[in-house]
């Protein structure tokens, strides 16, 4: 007889969002709003560079942590777009993806039976990344009166000895919640206080609207305890690229390097170069994608609220979360038989963890006329419910 898998991978669900879309993909006519990817393609200049790379010979290896040239060009990003502060030598890594990053971070601080706070709703990544790393997640509830923002009483209640970290992603998917400085400067003597980690996926920066965009790394008091992860998959429009990044102190930094010098080596050579041209050149194409966002969230915002699915204006992402609770079905219950009846596809909110039951995920990372047809069949589904 075989030996067993490892039980901890065995026990890992498959993740909430893939298993709905597996099943739309075998029905014909649906009109999809649940991919979390820009719908654009990469700005040419950018895929020109990695071309003007590859036909220039870069076609090696890179330094383990990433191409010096690009360490730079993200540490002088951080300092002019988000007051952040970081050494490209010693506190810099380039990763495959914010996804690498976000593993990293967790192997590099996690021991077994550590406590790791994440915040529910959240990504789908953190629970199986933490557990993965021998480490126990811990949800606290985010609620949709606070905007879902992290209260500093209900963090300060979930640190007990064993908390080792928390992982936070503002602005936030799947709610499109952001927090502003005065929120953070709220969290922050707690986690002075307690010694945690603080893993920052602040991936959805530059897609902050209609307020500046904060991060617990602008906090001098506590930034040794914040490990900041971002990358281009989502401002850029490049997530084909695998490109992402971590910024840390030195001592994690390097910790983390030597867990991606062996199950790495360096991330694609060719999108660190297409990288540095977008961070050197491509800022103007981020801001012009982000009112073509801006404008979808304003049309979503409102035909949802107005169809009587209530739905709080997202300061950031390409992402919205309405309440569905008053048609009476679960999240789950509420997908299907839209994707039934009409043929829309959107993500149950407990995909995201069980505190998103009573919502849906729906992205706006498609075009205005889609954005609409989807908003009509919604609406035709609501008005037949009520029947
Ligand atoms: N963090 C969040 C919150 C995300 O939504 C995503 C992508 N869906 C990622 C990290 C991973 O992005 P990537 O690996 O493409 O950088």
């Amino acid at each position: 007889m075989r030996k067993p898998i490892n039980p901890v991978v065995e026990k890992l669900k498959p993740s909430g969002i893939r298993k709905f879309f597996d099943l739309a993909n075998t029905m014909q006519g649906v009109i999809s709003l649940g991919v979390g990817e820009p719908d654009f393609d990469t700005p040419w200049h950018i895929c020109e560079n990695a071309i003007h790379s590859m036909s220039t010979g870069k076609t090696h290896y890179t330094a383990n942590r990433g191409l010096l040239e690009l360490r730079q060009a993200i540490c002088e990003f951080h300092k002019v777009r988000y007051h952040q502060n970081y050494d490209p030598e010693k506190e810099t890594l380039v990763t495959v993806g914010g996804s690498e990053a976000i593993d990293l971070a967790m192997r590099a601080l996690v021991t077994p039976g550590d406590e790791v706070i994440v915040l529910d709703p959240n990504y789908v990544a953190y629970a199986p990344t933490i557990e993965l790393a021998g480490g126990i997640p811990v949800p606290i509830e985010l609620k949709e009166e606070h905007e879902f923002k992290l209260m500093p009483d209900v963090l300060q209640h979930a640190i007990t000895d064993k908390t080792k970290a928390m992982i936070i992603n503002y602005p936030s998917n799947p709610t499109g919640g952001v927090m502003t400085k005065e929120d953070y400067e709220k969290i922050v003597p707690i986690i002075k206080e307690s010694g945690i980690y603080v893993i920052s996926d602040e991936i959805y920066a530059e897609l902050s609207f209609d307020q500046d965009f904060a991060s617990l790394a602008q906090f001098d008091e506590v930034k040794d305890q914040i490990l900041v992860i971002n990358g281009f998959s989502k401002a850029f429009a490049m997530t084909g690229w695998r490109l992402g990044y971590v910024l840390s102190n030195a001592e994690i930094s390097s910790a983390m390097t030597k867990i991606h010098q062996y199950v790495i080596m360096s991330a694609p050579t060719q999108a660190q170069y297409a990288a540095i041209e977008a961070l050197r050149h491509g800022l103007e194409d981020v801001l012009t994608m982000k009112k073509d966002y801006m404008n979808r969230r304003n049309l979503l915002v409102n035909r949802l609220n107005r169809m009587g699915l209530k739905t709080n204006m997202p300061h950031g992402t390409f992402y919205v979360f309405p309440n569905i609770q008053k048609t009476g079905l679960t999240s789950d219950e509420f997908c299907e038989k839209l994707l039934d009846e009409e043929k829309v596809a959107c993500v149950p909110g407990n995909a995201f963890g069980e505190h998103g039951e009573g919502f849906i995920r729906i992205s706006y990372a498609y075009s205005i006329d889609h954005i609409k047809e989807a908003c009509d069949r919604i609406e035709r589904f609501l008005s037949n419910l009520t029947k």
